[in-house]
C-alpha cells in the first residue's frame, strides 16, 4: 500500500523543489519531508556540483569499485540509478532492494570535500568517512512517516529502529541536534578506528568530552556506529585508506591510540555543516 502511494506521488516533473532527481521514486517526499535531507542537496549547486543520470557515467561510477567517490570528485558529479519510469508495474521489488548508488552518502563526502579538500592521510579520510555517516544518519531520523522511511530506503542504507529514533528524538528535544550529532560522530569515528568493540569506558570519556551527562538513552545511541558490519569498516573504509595511503591496518593499530580527542579534520567538518545552517531546524514543508 505504501509503495502504491508513493509511486501514485509518481514524478516530480512538475515540482518546483531545486536539484530534484525526477527519476528517482520518493524524492519528492524526502525534500517534503526531511529539513536536512533538503538543506543538502540546495546546498549541491552552490558548491558547484552537479547531480544527474546519466548511463554513460553511471556504469563508469559502479565500475569504480574502491574508486567511485574520487571518480565523483574529480568530475564534481553525481549521478543516480534510475528506479522511476519504465519498469513501474514492477515495482512492488523495490520493497525488498536497497539502492545500488549511495547518492545521499556520497553528496555528503562531496560537499565536505569541496570545502575542506579531498583528505589524504588516514585520519583525515577516516575523519571524512565518519562525518559522512553520521550526518547521514541524522538526516535519516528525520523521515517520520512511513511512506518517507521507504522513499529513503531507495537512497541509503541507512535503517533506524523505532525505539532508536525515539530515543534520539527525545535527546535532541532536551537537548539539540548538534549534540545528538556530535555524540554519533563520536560512535563512527570509535568504531572507523576500529575499536573492535564497544567499551563503556569509551563512552564515559567521549560524555566528559562533550560536556554531556551519561544517561542509558546515550548509551544505546552511541552504540549505533558499532552496528555496521566489520566488512564494511576493514574492506571498505580501511581499504581505501590502504589504497590512498599506503597504510596497512596492521600499521595503523600498532602505531596509532584513539585519543578521543576529536581529530580536527572532524572539527572542521562539524563547523562546515554548521555553517551551511544544518542545524538551524527541522521543519518538514
Ligand atoms: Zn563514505
Amino acid at each position: 500500500m505504501l509503495l502504491a502511494k508513493l509511486l501514485s506521488i509518481g514524478g516530480a516533473s512538475s515540482s518546483n523543489f531545486k536539484n530534484i532527481c525526477i527519476h528517482l521514486l520518493g524524492d519528492e517526499r524526502l525534500l517534503r519531508e526531511s529539513y536536512k535531507f533538503r538543506r543538502l542537496r540546495f546546498l549541491l549547486p552552490d558548491l558547484g556540483i552537479r547531480i544527474v543520470h546519466e548511463e554513460p557515467l553511471l556504469k563508469a561510477y559502479l565500475a569504480s569499485v574502491l574508486d567511485g567517490l574520487d571518480f565523483l570528485t574529480q568530475r564534481k558529479t553525481l549521478v543516480y540509478d534510475k528506479n522511476l519510469g519504465n519498469d513501474i508495474d514492477r515495482a512492488d521489488a523495490l520493497q525488498n532492494i536497497g539502492p545500488n548508488v549511495y547518492l545521499v552518502h556520497e553528496s555528503l563526502h562531496l560537499s565536505l570535500r569541496s570545502s575542506l579538500g579531498t583528505p589524504k592521510d588516514p585520519t583525515a579520510i577516516v575523519c571524512e568517512e565518519a562525518l559522512a555517516q553520521s550526518m547521514e544518519w541524522l538526516i535519516g531520523l528525520e523521515m517520520h512517516s512511513a511512506l518517507s522511511q521507504l522513499a529513503w530506503r531507495l537512497q541509503s542504507p541507512v535503517q533506524i529502529h523505532p525505539a532508536i529514533r525515539q530515543t534520539a528524538m527525545a535527546l535532541i528535544n532536551a537537548t539539540s541536534d548538534k549534540t545528538l550529532y556530535e555524540l554519533i560522530l563520536h560512535s563512527f569515528l570509535s568504531s572507523l578506528f576500529l575499536r573492535d568493540k564497544f567499551q563503556k569506558s569509551d563512552f564515559k570519556k567521549i560524555c566528559d568530552l562533550l560536556k554531556l551527562e551519561p544517561s542509558s538513552e546515550m548509551f544505546s545511541l552511541f552504540k549505533i556506529g558499532f552496528d555496521m558490519s566489520d566488512r564494511f569498516r576493514y574492506d571498505t573504509v580501511w581499504g581505501y585508506v590502504a589504497q590512498k595511503s599506503g597504510i596497512t591496518v596492521e600499521h595503523y593499530l600498532c602505531n596509532q591510540s584513539i585519543d578521543f580527542q576529536t581529530p580536527l579534520h572532524a572539527i572542521n567538518g562539524l563547523n562546515f555543516f554548521r555553517e551551511k545552517k544544518f542545524f538551524a531546524g527541522s521543519r518538514s514543508l
